[in-house]
């Protein structure tokens, strides 16, 4: 597959590497996406996720996020893909990596620089008095709705609902990062969720080169990219990585 030499000749080339990572590559972990065939909304109503609904129906959100997200917390593992990407940053390719996943597998594959835009499910924030949580020692307590130790608020998932801006740490950061970017590897996402869709746009704008990586066509980057490795996340970095 000749798009594979050339996404590997700009990776070896690239003076400031930035993975933009989406649901598609924890798929083959086990974890559906949003939008596919077998996609979280196939099943449930996207309004759980949203932060009026939650705040008024706490009850019934937690229901489904614990189930979604929280009952298998612990057995998800990363796959090759992930696994690829923290060996490309230790060999010093790799910048950073901007994921709009929650589920904190790049960090479990080892990746060391890793920008969550849309938070991690691995604490919990209570919304009135802002504590922060480890999630795996509330969660196990089994206690759901999990409530707050300090003002006995009932918690929420310390990652963006809709309704909800992008920290602005975070915000900035990737922004930053993206900015400097002359190569986005783009893997695993439909690109219809902003502000993070706006990413690989900055780079393209800027002159840069964009490697979609995508067993589908994603709406959003057909005019941005230049190299499309049609592939699941798996299939391309055990390509990519024969040559590293
Ligand atoms: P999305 O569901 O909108 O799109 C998923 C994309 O992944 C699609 O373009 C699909 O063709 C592609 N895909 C499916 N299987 C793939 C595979 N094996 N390899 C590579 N690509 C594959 O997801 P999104 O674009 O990330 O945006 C939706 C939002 O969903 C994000 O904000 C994210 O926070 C959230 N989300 C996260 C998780 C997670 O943390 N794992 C899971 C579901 C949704």
């Amino acid at each position: 597959m000749s798009e594979i030499r050339f996404a590997v000749e700009k990776i070896k080339n690239s003076s400031f590497l930035v993975c933009f990572s989406g649901a598609g590559i924890s798929a083959e972990s086990g974890i559906p996406t949003f939008r596919d065939e077998d996609g979280l909304w196939k099943k449930y109503d996207p309004k759980i996720f949203d932060i009026v609904f939650f705040k008024q129906n706490p009850h019934k959100c937690w229901q489904y996020i614990y189930e979604i997200f929280y009952e298998k917390y612990t057995d998800f593992e990363p796959n090759f893909a992930h696994k690829a990407l923290a060996k490309l940053e230790q060999l010093g390719y790799l910048k950073v990596i901007i994921t709009q996943n929650i589920d904190n597998l790049h960090h479990k594959a080892g990746s060391k620089n890793v920008l969550e835009f849309h938070g991690t499910i691995r604490e919990l924030i209570c919304p009135r008095c802002r504590s922060v949580f480890n999630t795996f020692e509330i969660i196990k307590k089994k206690k759901m709705p999990p409530i707050c130790t300090n003002c006995n608020n009932i918690l929420k998932p310390n990652f963006v609902f809709f309704g909800e801006p992008i920290p602005s740490d975070i915000y900035s950061s990737s922004f930053e990062y993206t900015q400097k970017s002359d190569v986005m590897i783009v893997v695993g996402t439909s690109g219809e969720v902003y502000p993070a869709a706006l990413l690989p746009q900055i780079v393209k704008n800027n002159g840069g080169t964009i490697i979609e990586i995508n067993p589908k066509n994603a709406a959003f980057a057909n005019e941005a990219k230049d190299i499309f490795i049609k592939a699941t996340a798996v299939e391309a970095f055990q390509e990519i990585m024969k040559f590293f």
